[in-house]
């Protein structure tokens, strides 16, 4: 590992390491298979579900940005969660799982634990007895999402690690809504981190992907076993193109916050604003655990529209900076509304449980000149207002 700064690894990863034509940009390998020196010669890479030289140079950007002994791209986040689940659990097997994770991550617990490929448990990790309850039931994994999607709750992830320790669990985050820019979950004592490449790290919403990083050499070459295995890995391109998005990872991390900031700061001025959601906020739960965790609040937030239904349905198609979207961590700002697109797949009661009311949207702050955002977002509240059915 370098004892170079992020930004710097996030750029450099791979320059000039092209050995035929010294091409400062690393080529790009789109090829599915390679050949043997001579039989009986195992080559490096002999087939690009296991190894391709493309992905592999960014999972190795990746799991150094994370502190890790390794990583996988895989073709998506959600494979990444997968491959995770398939790698460690067997059917008695228990995770536990925050009640308001993403909208995929529940589904795919929920599924695979109703077909007895494993058990879940989801739960309010920030309630302490409830907590100690679920890691007295001795779980393999607890997994951590933090900040939590789409209301930010912050868990503490240092506390959480040596907790889950003493019961002999390992601790998966999913670092997807700050990356290694904000956020260092190995550093906190994590076991894998876990990224939705499609977000932030990738950066510009034209390519799905993600990645599964292991503290532990042992864990990362079983995990690139289970990913050969059961056919996770990602394509070539994207990985290029994702290695091209990680290189701007830094500015645009620090760029979006500051967007963030103004366009929350805008919105305390507003009266269709109800409650509103991001760790900077001094009485947000867990905002003196985001100070001490994270390098940065991130630019992800949630408030509820203090208004009927119809005027959020106004405010919403009246917005022409902010494209009606699912998905984050783009150049361009969305919105979502969590209770009918990114959490659709929660019953009504899991939504309640989980604090999604149907009042709620959530933003991801783009790169927008942030001024033309208030501004987008100012007539839109105009037009909301003015609706008196
Ligand atoms: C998007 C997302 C995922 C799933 O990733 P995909 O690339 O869409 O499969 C997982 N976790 C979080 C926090 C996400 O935002």
């Amino acid at each position: 590992m370098s004892d170079k700064k992020l930004a710097t690894v996030a750029v450099r990863t791979g320059i000039e390491s092209d050995t035929q034509h010294n091409a400062v940009v690393p080529p790009i390998y789109l090829t599915s298979t390679y050949s043997f020196p001579q039989l009986g010669d195992l080559p490096q890479y002999d087939y690009s579900r296991s190894g391709n030289p493309t992905r592999n140079m960014l999972a190795d950007a990746l799991s150094e940005l994370e502190g890790g002994a390794g990583g996988v791209v895989t073709n998506c986040g959600t494979a990444a969660i997968n491959l995770l689940a398939s790698a460690l659990l067997g059917p008695d097997d228990l995770v536990i799982a925050p009640h308001d994770c993403y909208g995929g991550t529940y589904r795919l617990f929920n599924t695979r634990a109703g077909k007895g490929d494993f058990k879940v448990e989801f739960i309010d990790q920030s309630d302490p007895d409830v907590l100690a309850a679920a890691l007295a039931r001795k779980p393999k994994l607890v997994w951590v999402e933090t900040p939590s999607n789409p209301l930010l709750r912050v868990v503490d992830v240092a506390e959480l690690c040596e907790q889950s320790k003493q019961v002999g669990a390992l601790v998966a985050v999913d670092n997807t809504f700050l990356s290694p820019i904000l956020q260092q979950p190995i550093a906190l004592g994590a076991d894998f981190v876990v990224h939705s490449t499609t977000k932030y790290i990738n950066g510009h919403s034209d390519v799905v992907g993600g990645v599964l990083i292991s503290k532990e050499a042992e864990q990362a070459e079983n995990i690139a076993w289970w990913a050969n295995c059961i056919g996770a890995t990602g394509a070539p391109f994207d990985a290029y193109l994702t290695l091209r998005g990680l290189r701007t990872l830094a500015p645009r991390m620090k760029m979006h916050e500051e967007n963030s900031a103004q366009v929350l700061a805008y919105l305390q001025t507003q009266s269709l604003v109800g409650q509103i959601y991001h760790p900077s906020q001094p009485d947000h739960p867990g905002h003196d655990i985001a100070v001490k965790q994270q390098k940065g609040f991130g630019s992800m937030l949630s408030f509820e529209l203090a208004g009927s239904y119809r005027q959020l349905e106004v405010f919403v198609s009246a917005l022409t900076c902010f494209s009606l979207a699912e998905s984050l961590g783009g150049t361009e700002s969305l919105i979502a509304h969590p209770a009918s697109m990114t959490h659709r797949a929660m019953s009504d009661e899991a939504q309640v449980e989980a604090g999604i009311k149907p009042s709620l949207l959530r933003l991801s702050v783009g790169l927008e000149d942030p001024s033309d955002l208030i501004a987008d977002l100012e007539q839109a509240f105009k037009q909301a207002a003015e609706v008196t059915e």
